[in-house]
This record gives structure tokens, C-alpha cells and sequence, in this order.
């Protein structure tokens, strides 16, 4: 499927919750955040119905995230019956490991092998700083497990936060030792902390002094992250740049909020809805079309999504 700018369009990410066990400053919306009525909340039923027919239009790469998605009942039940469908090429997981030594045996049983997990910094006291309270001794305990069980690739999403993780050597350190790869993420311009913003300019100047970094090819799954490793490294590092390096030519993705409302764009304020046509009756043809829509209103850039979203957080504007 190709958008209006000749992108391919083949990857969906479906957030399963609002909800979050965390509080991270820099995710939170200025407002006081009113989470989504449950029955506003897209079934399982729901989501797998729309899996479907995003799947037979060429979607076939799906991450799973939220809020915290590890919060939502019977998820693995949820990624199981999308593991299972025919065609699938990739499911994922974001999720930010609080819950994760849980379910590490679940999410395995049902199939999944990618996981995504956000730890911002490896130190307990900036950790609990940072995330509202977080304890990072519970999401290592989950990153040590699925490590164990043989979950490949495992990306750690860090995102980078001046003043709160200038210190990078302790994740060179981590990517040396563990197969993981560690990718250092641009805070968007909309988070209500944006005076902690660090290039991956800047972040590479500080990584240089810990040696020389080569590319490295990217773990499977790879989105718009670029990957370096230093000799002999078990993992890689990787920079995720939306600001100073913009991907949008190379976007291939959509997104879908737990409340069911489409977005082509991240920076965008514009959604289509699919809840209210997915519960009075539409048929697959007619949320296919909604798809569509939403596919011909991906705008060609961040700075031709004409949103104004400034002051919300990630939750807020979908995952
Ligand atoms: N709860 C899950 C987690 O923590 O991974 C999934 C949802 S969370 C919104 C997804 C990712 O978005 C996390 O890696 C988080 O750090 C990142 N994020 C949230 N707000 C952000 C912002 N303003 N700029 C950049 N990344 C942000």
C-alpha cells in the first residue's frame, strides 16, 4: 500500500491502553490527563478485527504499546491471536519492563520474540526521578529475563534528557556486554520538558570519547533508528533523530489510539475515528476505506502535519 508520496505503507502501531504504572515527567501532558472511559476502549475484538483488514490491504508489521501495554488484562492472549494470523511478518512489543519478569513466559507462549523496553537511565535514583517513582531494579529483572529466554532483537529506547542521563558510558557499557541495542531517541518537541532537549549531535560528540564507532547493520525490524558499534561489542547503539536527521521520507507507518482513532502522522492532529464504524456495523470494505482516508492524509512531513500539539504527551497523541 503507498501513500500519496509514494511511500510504502506496511507498519501499524496499535496502542492498547492509555494507562501507564509510570509517570515519566517528559511523557505527561501539561493538563491533568483524563484517562480514556473503558468502554471508549477498543475490544480485543476490536483490534484483531482490525488487524485483519489493515493485513489484507498490506499492513503487516504491528507494534503492540500503549500507555504502559503491559497493564492491559490478557495481552498476551491479544498478541497470540495476532502472531497467529496468516501473513503477519512482525509483531512487537514497547513497553517500559516495569511488569515484564510477569509475563515473560506468557509473551513468549504466544509467540512473541521483538521487544522494545524504555529505560532512561541505569541509575535507581535518576530512574525514580525521572519516570515518577519507577523501580529500575524490576525492569532490569525483566530486560535479564527476556535475554534469557531468547528474545531477539531487544531494543532499549533511551530517550536523550539534558541534565537527567548525560552520562552515555554506562549504556556503551551495556550494549558491550548484552546483545541489546540501545537506541538514544530525540524528545519530541510537543513534551512538556522540552529544556531537556539534546541532539544526537551533541550525543555522538560525547560518545566519541569512548571509541571508535562503526556502522553496524541494523536488528531486524529496524524503523528509522541508524546503528553504530564500537569493536567487539555485543549490541549496537543506534540514534533515532525525528528533529536534527527527519525520516518522514522514509515513513512507512500509522498509528491507532486506544480509543480507536487513526493517526497518519505523529505530529499531526488529525484522526479518523474507527470505533463508531467498527461498533455500528461497517464492513470490512467500509473501515478499509476509513484506512485509506487516513493513508491519503499522511502528510509528506513533520512540518506539513499542520498539528498543533504542544504541551501533550506521547499517551495523549497516540503511543
Ligand atoms: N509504556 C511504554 C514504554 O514506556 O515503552 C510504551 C509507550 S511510551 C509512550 C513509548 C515510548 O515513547 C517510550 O520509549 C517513551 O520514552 C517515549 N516517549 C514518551 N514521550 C516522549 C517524548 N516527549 N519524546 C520522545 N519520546 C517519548
Amino acid at each position: 500500500m503507498k501513500d500519496s508520496f509514494n511511500r510504502k505503507i506496511n507498519y501499524m502501531r496499535i496502542s492498547v491502553t492509555d494507562r501507564c504504572n509510570l509517570r515519566c515527567f517528559y511523557c505527561q501532558p501539561q493538563k491533568e490527563f483524563r484517562f480514556i472511559p473503558h468502554n471508549e476502549i477498543l475490544s480485543y475484538e476490536e483490534l484483531l478485527r482490525l488487524v485483519k483488514i489493515a493485513l489484507e490491504m498490506g499492513i503487516n508489521r504491528f507494534r503492540i504499546t500503549g500507555g504502559e501495554p503491559l497493564m492491559r488484562k490478557n495481552l498476551s492472549q491479544f498478541i497470540k491471536s495476532v502472531v497467529e494470523l496468516d501473513r503477519i511478518k512482525d509483531v512487537s512489543l514497547t513497553t517500559n519492563g516495569l511488569l515484564l519478569s510477569h509475563f515473560i513466559d506468557d509473551l513468549w507462549e504466544a509467540g512473541l520474540r521483538r521487544l522494545n523496553i524504555s529505560i532512561d537511565t541505569l541509575d535507581q535514583k535518576k530512574y525514580a526521578e525521572i519516570t515518577g517513582g519507577g523501580d529500575l531494579n524490576q525492569v532490569l529483572k525483566g530486560l535479564n529475563l527476556a535475554l534469557e529466554k531468547g528474545f531477539s532483537p531487544i531494543k532499549i529506547n533511551v530517550v536523550l534528557l539534558k541534565g537527567l542521563n548525560d552520562d552515555l558510558a554506562p549504556f556503551v557499557e551495556l550494549a558491550s556486554r548484552l546483545p541489546v541495542h540501545v537506541r538514544f531517541i530525540e524528545l519530541m518537541e510537543f513534551s512538556p520538558a522540552r529544556d531537556h532537549f539534546v541532539s544526537c549531535a551533541d550525543a555522538r560528540v560525547r560518545l566519541a570519547a569512548y571509541g571508535l564507532f562503526e556502522k553496524a547493520e541494523p536488528p531486524k525490524g529496524a524503523g528509522p533508528a541508524r546503528y553504530y558499534k564500537l569493536k567487539g561489542m555485543k549490541g549496537s547503539i543506534g540514534f533515532i533523530c525525528p528533529y536534527t536527521e527527519h525520516f518522514c521520507s522514509s515513513c512507512n507507518r500509522l498509528r491507532v489510539s486506544a480509543d480507536g482513532k487513526l493517526k497518519p502522522c505523529l505530529f499531526s492532529d488529525w484522526s479518523v475515528d474507527l470505533k463508531t464504524p467498527l461498533r455500528q456495523g461497517a464492513t470490512d470494505e467500509e473501515v478499509g476505506a476509513l484506512i485509506l482516508r487516513a493513508l491519503r492524509e499522511k502528510p509528506e512531513n513533520r512540518f506539513k502535519a499542520g498539528g498543533k500539539i504542544k504541551g501533550k504527551g506521547l499517551r495523549e497523541v497516540g503511543g
